[in-house]
């Protein structure tokens, strides 16, 4: 038996549920196509940090699109794939996961991030940013390691969780200004070896200013690894 026909018996005998409406869905994962396509879709946005781009630019050529910061400046990151803004009800599925712990967003929010990085660069490894030991033990889990456990998982690409540590837990980053938010990031993660991979992506739940990245890529690279990309499930603008 093939995978696409084993993969019909398994939606036809046990169809996924949508983890937004309830409805039984046979799109192959936890969420159904009116529901997909409610998701506020990140389509027009930078290639570097994805910040989404005013609709009034010109369409995209060969030539990567950037917005104001990046173009012109040598970005920490070769490329961002984050397909959705952090709006409803993308908003909706992060604070469930996160908050909630409802680990059923993590099957999808992967599953969709991974099918968002398809055509991306292909990197050699999955780095998830990681969570103070406090903050660990506080929800139990660190949601961006369950969201490369998936996209690992869906696209066979190794996860590395151990790779990087935040030695130090700081103020939430919510209540901080962009400028405050990359001091508030300084010294914050080490690695715990040399890493001689040579393209790292950066997996996350939700990106913002960027600082948070930021701050991991400089001490991934810093360990030797040459490329950096960040994925992410959602941004705000
Ligand atoms: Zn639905
Ligand atoms: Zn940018």
């Amino acid at each position: 038996m093939n995978f696409p026909l084993l993969h019909l018996v398994y939606n036809v005998l046990l169809p996924a549920t949508c983890t937004l409406c309830d409805s039984k869905t046979d799109t192959g994962i936890d969420i159904c196509r009116a529901c997909f396509d409610q998701l506020p879709h990140n389509h027009y946005c930078c290639t570097t940090c994805a910040l989404p781009l005013p609709q009034a630019l010109p369409a995209p050529t060969e030539k990567a699109l950037q917005c104001g910061s990046c173009l012109g400046n040598t970005s920490l990151f070769s490329e961002a794939c984050i397909p959705f803004l952090y709006r409803p009800p993308a908003d909706f599925m992060v604070h469930q996961l996160k908050f909630a712990g409802e680990r059923k967003f993590a099957r999808v929010m992967g599953e969709l991030l991974a099918q968002a990085a398809v055509p991306a660069m292909r990197p050699d490894l999955l780095v998830p940013v990681p969570v103070h030991s406090d903050r660990y033990l506080e929800r139990g889990f660190n949601q961006a390691s369950t969201l490369a456990a998936v996209i690992g998982k869906r696209l066979s690409l190794p996860v590395d969780d151990t790779l990087a540590q935040r030695t130090v837990a700081r103020q939430p980053q919510a209540e901080l200004n962009a400028r405050d938010r990359r001091i508030n990031m300084r010294g914050v993660f080490k690695t715990s070896r040399s890493c001689n991979t040579k393209h790292i992506a950066i997996i996350d739940d939700v990106l913002t200013t960027g600082a948070t990245c930021e701050a991991l890529a400089k001490v991934l690279k810093k360990s030797g690894c040459q490329k950096i990309s960040i994925w992410a499930f959602a941004r705000t603008p």
